[in-house]
């Protein structure tokens, strides 16, 4: 095989993908399977078998024994641990490979890939140390002769479902800490981005994880999403993903009193004040929107800009969005990949035609890039943007950026503030006083000052308002997957 054709062929393992339950590699019970699509080049790479409400339900109970059965169970913490640092080390083995098959079938640029796979490893490495310290407490309570404790154990079987945009790193924000506490995990990935969650399964095989505690169930969001969410064999749900299907999610989960944790959409301000290095601000608003395409929970997708440093700032962002290189996400020096499917870019582009519409206007890009059959956008500036706008509101999902204006502190916050969502803001000042203060203002469970798009897995990530309840990463996320139990002991 030559370089390009290796470069677009997917590894044995997932030509056909199949589902992973139990441990094995198996058919979907009707047979039914589901194309799997090259974005950068509107092929199709490979099919996949579509998990239906059978197979679900064979997950289910797969990962349900796993957990009550003996090997999970009773792992010592240590081994655990072990086990899953061995698993980061086997991804890292294995991090080229990974990172290549996520580039294409999301079709961001490799770079961003390799760091995607990166961000994971550092997550399993993470939790891996959490496994020997979950501990309980013991309560001073004041009846007489008693002592109490808690227990902090394991909540069950998890049902994790992703979205496209970050599709193994985001399954191991939830399948590491749901490891690392003890519980069994049912993956369902994106139907666009099925790829390296079968490849998380397959290394999670080679490093010897006992049958059904991981199980990958491939499969639409209505059938076999909705399946995992309303299985009574399932204790939580950990969902990042679109508002409106969270809240479906969190309405069917109700019926069976499931845990929930949401991390879901954003319209994150990135702040810049005059003070600030303008030049390291550019840089950031560039970095906050263009980033993975703009298809990030976290995009800074509105640039508010002090209004004395308007003009400037926003030439030097319009200027930096037309020299990134929009094209083949293989390519060294592409910055901008493909978006991730033809729903989506015809769904981007029709909110560049509204913004026009609404009389903001284009100082950058404003269309689809004409790369062959690919989906791939222009790098898109508004100027004159203002807070009623579609384009200021809703969640685009896509390189495109709404720049609005505000005059003092004050109206910056307010104007931050004023969205249903608050996933992360961002802002840019030299003056100490002023960060902090703005930073303790803003409702966003994330805030960057002076810099965009930081993560790490020791910090808590997840949404204030519309944006999602629960936190993921950090010790935080332990929680969503443990639950406590008071005992009493008589002394007397
Ligand atoms: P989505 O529909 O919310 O998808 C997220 C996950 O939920 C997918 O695995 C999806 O399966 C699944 N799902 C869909 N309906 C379900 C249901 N009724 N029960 C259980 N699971 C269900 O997001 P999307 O359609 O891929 O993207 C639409 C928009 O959501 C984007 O344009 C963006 O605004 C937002 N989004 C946000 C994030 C984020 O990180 N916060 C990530 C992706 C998208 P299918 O793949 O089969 O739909
Ligand atoms: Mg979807």
């Amino acid at each position: 095989m030559t370089e390009a054709t290796l470069t677009r062929s997917v590894p044995e393992i997932l030509a056909p993908g199949r589902l992973f339950i139990g441990g094995e590699w198996v058919d979907a019970a009707s047979g039914e399977t589901f194309e799997v699509i090259d974005p950068a080049r509107a092929e199709v790479l490979t099919e996949v078998a579509e998990a239906g409400v059978e197979d679900v339900d064979r997950a289910v109970r797969a990962a349900r024994d796993a957990f009550e059965g003996g090997e999970w169970r009773e792992m010592s913490p240590r081994a655990r641990g072990r086990l899953l640092w061995k698993l980061a080390e086997r991804l890292e083995e294995r991090k080229d490979e990974i990172a290549r098959v996520e580039t294409l079938n999301n079709g961001k640029p490799l770079f961003e890939s390799g760091i995607d796979v990166a961000m994971t490893i550092q997550t399993f490495e993470y939790y891996a140390g959490w496994t020997t310290k979950i501990e309980g407490e013991t309560i001073p309570v004041s009846v007489p002769f008693q002592f109490n404790y808690t227990l902090r154990e394991p909540i069950g079987v998890v049902g994790a479902i992703v979205p496209w945009n970050f599709p193994l790193n985001l399954a191991s924000w939830k399948v590491a800490p749901a490891l690392a506490a003890g519980c069994t995990v049912v993956l369902k990935p994106a139907t666009e981005t099925p790829l390296t969650a079968l490849l998380l399964a397959d290394v999670a095989a080679e490093v010897g994880l006992p049958p059904g505690v991981l199980n990958v169930v491939p499969g639409r969001g209505s059938t076999a999403g909705e399946a995992v969410v309303a299985h009574p064999g399932v204790d939580k749900i950990a969902f990042t993903g679109s508002t409106e299907v969270g809240q479906r999610i969190a309405t069917v989960a109700a019926r069976t009193v499931k845990r929930v944790s949401l991390e879901l959409g954003g319209k994150s301000p990135n702040i810049v004040f005059a003070d600030a290095e303008l030049p390291s601000a550019a840089k950031g608003a560039l970095a906050g929107i263009f980033y993975g395409k703009g298809e990030v929970c976290a995009a800074g997708s509105r640039l508010l800009v002090e209004s004395s440093a308007h003009e400037q700032l926003v030439g030097m962002v319009a200027e930096g969005a037309d020299r990134l290189k929009v094209g083949d996400p293989f390519e060294k020096g592409t910055r901008i990949g493909a978006i991730v499917s033809k729903r989506q870019m015809e769904s981007v582009l029709g909110y560049i035609e509204k913004g026009v519409e609404e009389g903001a206007r284009v100082v950058a890009g404003g269309g689809r890039a004409d790369i062959g059959p690919g989906y791939f956008v222009q790098p898109t500036v508004f100027d004159d943007v203002t807070s009623e706008m579609t384009i200021a509101r809703e969640e685009i999902f896509g390189p495109v950026l709404a720049t609005l204006t505000f005059e003092d502190v004050d109206d910056a916050i307010e104007q931050a503030n004023d969205t249903m969502y608050g996933l992360a803001a961002a802002v840019w000042t030299s003056d100490v006083k002023k960060a902090h203060y703005v930073a303790s203002r803003l409702k966003a469970g994330t805030v960057w000052i002076n810099t965009y798009n930081l993560y790490d897995p020791a910090s808590p990530f997840g949404g204030y308002k519309q944006s999602g309840y629960g936190r993921e990463l950090g010790g935080q996320a332990l929680d969503q997957y443990t639950q406590l139990k008071s005992v009493w002991v008589n002394l007397r």
